[in-house]
């Protein structure tokens, strides 16, 4: 952007690090597009050639619910859930109904906390009418915007309060889980999510990839914490220049050893997203009476939404 070229670079540097506000936070871009485009090849054979056809779409659009956030105040509830606000009991607790949830919490909490598992699922249902109506144009754009937002309910800190360490003196913890880690590691990933079946429950579904998120939220938290305290403080970040702007970056070595501390839960949150994401996309195709979109014109622009 041009108006960081007049900046000093210290000041961006330091601007860089500060917490980011929340609207800011999603798996990186890169990820975005990696599960949207992974997802395409978990595909029955039914579907594969329709969604093949609009590969470059459905990648490139992968972001696009972030970038409205900064145009509609409505978006950026949909990309997290606090679950410290909505458990009191258990989530079984949590209403799974939105007007049921309406009741309880009211809108304004609601905004404030987030929406994610019950915004998913109203996906499912925009994108079922899509396919009944085989409306070329809305099924790849509620295809992309869902695996967006399915991806975003796998990220173990898109469910809790704490999102950015803030509360625990890890600020930056946020973008380090989920896009550090990615980019630095994504070429040795298997992304072998199997084949898309079809999910007789989205409810259940989609919930319990909230809880499976928030379930390891403690050690993504206190596993980045035991390794501050083990790590020399000046090999915990380094500097990197990308574009004209010099970054403060967590280091190569102690992002590596951060996630061997974490096993393989980068990894298998990025394919489990890319599972229920292709399993949503055919429960919806199933569910609209599985429409026979051969006869949709392929090279139809889609780009006007
Ligand atoms: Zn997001």
């Amino acid at each position: 952007m041009n108006y960081r070229q007049s900046i000093p670079l210290r000041l961006i540097a330091l601007f860089l690090f500060l917490p980011p506000p929340r609207e800011a936070h999603s798996w990186g871009f890169f990820a975005h597009k990696r599960i949207n485009e992974m997802a395409v090849f978990t595909m029955p054979p039914s579907l594969i050639g329709f969604y093949k056809q609009h590969l470059t779409y459905l990648v490139s659009h992968a972001t696009d619910a972030d970038k409205r956030r900064y145009a509609d105040p409505e978006e950026s509830c949909r990309h997290f859930f606090d679950s410290e606000f909505y458990v009191t009991q258990s989530f079984d607790s949590i209403p799974r109904r939105w007007t049921d949830a309406l009741n309880r919490y009211g809108k304004d909490s609601l905004r404030a906390h987030g929406i994610v598992p019950w915004y998913i699922e109203r996906m499912v249902h925009r994108l079922e009418k899509a396919f009944r109506e085989e409306n070329q144009a809305l099924i790849l754009h509620y295809s992309a915007d869902l695996g967006h937002y399915v991806a975003d309910a796998h990220v173990p800190l898109h469910t809790t309060r704490n999102y950015n360490g803030q509360l625990t003196n890890q600020t930056g913890i946020h973008a380090f889980w989920e896009s550090r880690i990615p980019e630095l590691n994504a070429e040795s990933y298997d992304y072998f999510a199997g084949r898309a079946t079809y999910i007789e429950n989205v409810s259940k579904a989609v919930w319990s990839a909230v809880v499976a998120s928030y379930q390891v939220v403690d050690s993504v938290l206190c596993l980045e914490a035991d390794l501050t305290q083990r790590f020399a403080p000046g090999l915990k970040y380094s500097y990197e220049t990308r574009g004209t702007v010099l970054q403060r970056v967590y280091s190569e070595s102690y992002t590596e050893a951060y996630n061997k501390s974490l096993g393989d839960m980068v990894e298998r949150r990025m394919i489990q997203s890319i599972r229920l994401t292709g399993c949503l996309w055919f429960t919806a195709w199933v569910n609209a009476g599985q429409p026979d979109l051969s006869k949709l014109d392929a090279t139809q622009a889609v780009d006007s939404l």
